[in-house]
């Protein structure tokens, strides 16, 4: 496993351009990208720089964009091999496209924080959009706004072929055209087991967790990758699919619409028997796989660090 650093940053202002900060940092080409477009005669160039984050150039491409008072926006990536997402015991199953999920009839809140609606169960079949559907029908693993995951028919038997455990499939219906619903091919995935909470060392946003339950309102760290840590005693109970004890998801900001807050949701877990039945086999297919898979990591007393477990 490495980790990538992504460094973006806007070169328009610049005498020379890209060249005042790749040139003398010694980046080529096949580690930046450079856009170069004219809006309203404005000449603007956008450069992509990714370094493996212990890559001496790093911290010099950072240096000489200070020089220039150029601020750049920095993310960072996980880069793991087949073999540690193989031998993983879990990965976290993350979903790239989001169709529209536009309602749920009933939901069980029996069990729900009041507060932030952690532990709130749907107990009906979800609507999502079929305009969206269609757009994204070439995709086999689907997100939904409310962070649901759907999958393909053809897919769900794959996985219950194979006799993958601990998950439950519901139907999902589309709104085609307006007040009309139909069956889609698309089928949720309900996970049954849940995880014990994480380990402390996880590199998860805890500054917002709902002071009534501790469990819901955890959020991802911005622009750091999915980073789960827990202890190999976790591990005991662990089925195909399982769920995060932890909900996601932001408290909606204090105003008359309740908006900038996110659904409430744990997050899934699966085992690389179920990666690999969702997951493309040739570079096309990755294409369409429609997810992406972030191996958990393993506390462990003889390592400084939480590490992968290969
Ligand atoms: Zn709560």
């Amino acid at each position: 496993m490495k980790t990538n650093i992504e460094i973006r940053f806007d070169a328009s202002d610049m005498p020379g351009g890209a060249d005042a900060i790749l040139g003398p940092s010694q980046c080529g080409k096949d580690i930046a990208e450079i856009r170069e477009y004219t809006v309203l005669d404005i000449r603007n160039i956008k450069v992509d720089v990714t370094l493996d984050e212990e890559d001496p150039r790093v911290a010099k491409v950072l240096a000489l964009l200070a020089e220039f008072g150029e601020k750049p926006w920095i993310t960072y990536r996980d880069i793991y091999t087949d073999d540690e997402l193989q031998s993983a015991p879990l990965l976290v199953l993350i979903t790239w496209a989001h169709v529209r999920a536009l309602a749920v009839a009933k939901y069980d809140e029996s069990k729900a924080c009041p507060r932030c609606k952690t532990g709130i169960r749907q107990t009906s079949t979800l609507t999502v959009s079929g305009r969206d559907l269609k757009k994204t029908e070439k995709l086999r693993v689907l997100g939904t706004t409310d962070v649901d995951v759907l999958v393909h028919d053809v897919d769900v038997e794959r996985l219950l072929a194979a006799g993958v455990t601990g998950a439950l499939f519901w139907p999902v219906d589309a709104n085609t055209r307006p007040g009309h619903v139909e069956e889609t091919r698309r089928q949720q995935i309900f996970p049954q087991h849940v995880m014990p909470p994480m380990s402390a060392k996880s590199l998860v946003d805890q500054s917002q967790v709902c002071p009534d339950c501790g469990r819901g309102w955890y959020t991802q760290v911005m622009d750091y990758p999915v980073r789960q840590v827990y202890r190999r005693e976790d591990l005991a109970n662990i089925q195909d699919f399982n769920l995060t004890w932890e909900w996601f998801g932001a408290p909606s900001s204090v105003n008359e619409h309740g908006l900038g807050g996110g659904p409430p949701h744990p997050r899934m877990l699966v085992t690389p028997k179920v990666m690999n039945l969702l997951r493309g086999k040739t570079k096309k297919e990755q294409k369409y796989q429609g997810c992406g898979f972030a191996p958990i990591w393993i506390e462990d007393d003889t390592h400084d660090k939480p590490y992968v477990l290969t």
